[in-house]
């Protein structure tokens, strides 16, 4: 089926040289982009939505352009993935010379250098100077599940504990984990059983307990409900990212270590979406001074090419059989390439000082407005995570429709921004950290004035 007008489909520059700039052309969505979306419902599955309905033809540094030529400010980084920014210099050359070596061996079958090099960068950068190992996936979601088939391995024990709000991705084992039913399950059981959903630290809708007091709440249902004895594992993110960026209390990530420490728990920190710079440090958990046993990774760390990885103590991963973990396309040539080009970028470029600064920019910036708005209930995040959560003034009630009209607004003005959160109610910025100062201000003006108008 042709369309009268198709989107542009030679390939375009992308990359930091874009003009760094918001500049609309046409409405958004434009023509261009209509027309695709209008493709997009006749051929692709309606369970694959599209958030901000635009049709990308380029992107670097801080923007996005689309077919009908408009530049909108990128502060969604493709959910926490183009942190290098996207098409990033260094990756695009990686990705070239890798692809025209060879594209792929099935490391399983026959092995090779970018594989053991991004093994041995995790080994390294990931907390904790122990001896590590690392295997290679291509999702979030897969990481975890062979997180979770390596932490029943060496306990012999079956029970995960999870946590409220929790998100850990859209297999079957990985909805078992996610907490929110719409839209990540509902309708998709039967779960993977023996999981077991524990009350997570919440600062701002707990009372304001403390992280050794929401502890002591979440160890109690662990030990009461499940057996210390029958736990294999107790995986968390260190900051929620869907969940609603929750921060957990000081003292709250430790506090349940330190318990998994105490009764041969694997304690898993699921990185996947504040891992490589994101939070102002290389790991979340390193703001809490935690050692994780296990860690898995994904979404920044390869510039936008698919990849994961499960990165934990010797003894914890070497107790999978030769032949227990692997598949076809895990630790891709390709995709390792593009990660040890990323990992030098966020070693060298000073991305996580970067991270920082981008943090106290909107934590700053989002305070003041907050101080004059009852309506943003909440500021949190660390680094280039940072979230509002947006509420019913007369009755704290979580305000998802305001949240949604707050991001429509956004991307007509030409802001990508994301929604977030168990209640729909918060808006997250994930900026590419490749993002310069004046563009982030200017995104940051157009989500307060669509507050102010919303
Ligand atoms: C995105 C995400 C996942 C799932 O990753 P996919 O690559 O989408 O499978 C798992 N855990 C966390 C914390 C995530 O943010």
């Amino acid at each position: 089926m042709s369309s009268t007008v198709a989107p542009s489909t030679s390939a375009a520059a992308g990359g930091p040289s874009l003009p760094q700039e918001r500049r609309l052309v046409t409405e958004v969505p434009g023509p261009r982009s209509r027309a695709l979306l209008e493709r997009k419902s006749r051929a692709v599955a309606s369970g694959v939505g599209v958030a901000v309905p635009i049709a990308v033809v380029a992107a670097g540094g801080g923007v996005v352009v689309d077919a009908d030529g408009n530049s909108l400010i990128d502060l969604g980084s493709g959910i926490a993935v183009t942190s290098v920014g996207n098409a990033h210099p260094g990756v695009v050359d990686a990705v070239q010379q890798q692809v025209q070596a060879f594209t792929h061996t099935c490391f399983t079958i026959a092995a090779y250098d970018g594989y053991v090099e991004v093994a041995e960068a995790l080994n390294r950068l990931t907390p904790g100077d122990h001896e590590k190992r690392t295997a290679l996936f291509n999702s979030g979601a897969e990481a975890v599940e062979n997180a979770v088939k390596i932490a029943r391995k060496h306990t012999g024990r079956q029970a995960i504990v999870v946590f409220d709000h929790a998100y850990h991705g859209r297999t079957n084992l990985t909805m078992a984990l996610t907490a929110k039913n719409q839209p990540y399950k509902n309708g998709f059981g039967p779960f993977a059983p023996e999981v077991y959903r524990v009350p997570m630290s919440y600062p701002f809708r707990d009372g304001g307990l403390s992280g050794a007091e929401a502890a002591k709440r979440a160890i109690s249902q662990i030990e009461k409900q499940v057996g210390a004895e029958n736990t294999a594992a107790v995986l968390i993110e260190p900051i929620q990212g869907e969940g609603g960026f929750v921060v957990p209390a000081p003292g709250f990530l430790s506090a349940l270590s330190e318990w998994a420490t105490a009764n041969g728990v694997v304690f898993i920190a699921d990185e996947v979406q504040t891992g490589f710079a994101r939070t102002g440090a290389m790991f979340a958990s390193e703001h809490e001074g935690v050692v994780p046993d296990v860690v898995t990774t994904a979404k920044g760390m390869a510039g936008g090419m698919p990849l994961s990885a499960v990165t934990g103590r010797a003894e914890i991963m070497d107790s999978a059989h030769v032949g227990g973990l692997g598949g076809t396309y895990g630790g891709n040539p390709v995709a390792c390439a593009a990660a040890l080009a990323a990992i030098h970028a966020f070693e060298h470029d000073g991305l996580v000082e970067r991270a920082a600064e981008i943090g106290d920019v909107l934590l700053g910036r989002l305070r003041t407005a907050q101080a004059t708005d009852p309506r943003i209930g909440d500021v949190r995040g660390r680094g280039a995570m940072v979230a509002v959560e947006l509420v019913d003034p007369a009755t704290g009630e979580a305000d998802a429709a305001l949240t949604g009209r707050v991001v429509r607004y956004a991307y007509e003005h030409g802001v990508i921004a994301l929604t977030a959160g168990t209640y729909g109610n918060v808006l997250r910025f994930l900026p590419p950290l490749a993002i310069g100062d004046d563009l982030l201000h200017d995104g940051l003006d157009v989500v307060l004035e669509g507050l102010a108008t919303a």
